[in-house]
């Protein structure tokens, strides 16, 4: 990054960019700052050389540096009823293995890859669930970035 630009994050406190989990709220303040950055496009050019699965670079969280990320805008989310029995149904299945997905699918109103699909979520991605839970991340993204982790699992 130039010397000549300073960065808006400099001397802030860290911990505004990373986050425990990422969510709209949670994310917020250091998304503002990034805005008025005078480094944003050198700090994207950086993240998107050098990718980290982790923090806000450029204003964007790590689910929103993915290839094939669309802002919600482009792409809808789920009601925000469905997305509460989808995490419900999953955290049901996680507190009791023994219940069967379909079982379990069924008493929710979902298909069982669904469930799965949402099992996969907490089990990989569950920093990701605030985000889901409040649509700055769609479902769809999430289990992208699940399925990723559990393949580097
Ligand atoms: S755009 Fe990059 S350099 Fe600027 S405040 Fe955000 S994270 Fe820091």
């Amino acid at each position: 990054m130039s010397d000549e630009v300073r960065p808006a994050c400099q001397d802030r406190d860290p911990d505004l960019w990373f986050p425990k989990s990422h969510s709209r709220a949670n994310d917020a303040p250091a998304k503002a700052i990034c805005r008025g950055c005078p480094a944003r496009a050198a700090c994207l050019q950086l993240i998107t050389a050098h990718p980290s699965e982790f923090g806000i670079y450029a204003g964007l969280s790590p689910v929103e540096r993915q290839p094939g990320w669309a802002p919600p805008a482009s792409n809808p989310q789920l009601p925000a009823a469905e997305v509460a029995a989808r995490l419900r149904a999953a955290r049901k299945v996680l507190a009791d293995p023994k219940l069967g997905y379909q079982a379990v699918a069924e008493e929710f109103g979902l298909t069982r890859a669904v469930l799965a699909t949402t099992i996969r979520i907490l089990r990989y991605a569950p920093h990701l669930e605030a985000g889901v839970r409040d649509g700055t991340v769609s479902f769809s993204a999430a289990a992208i970035a699940a399925e990723k982790a559990n393949r580097a699992a």
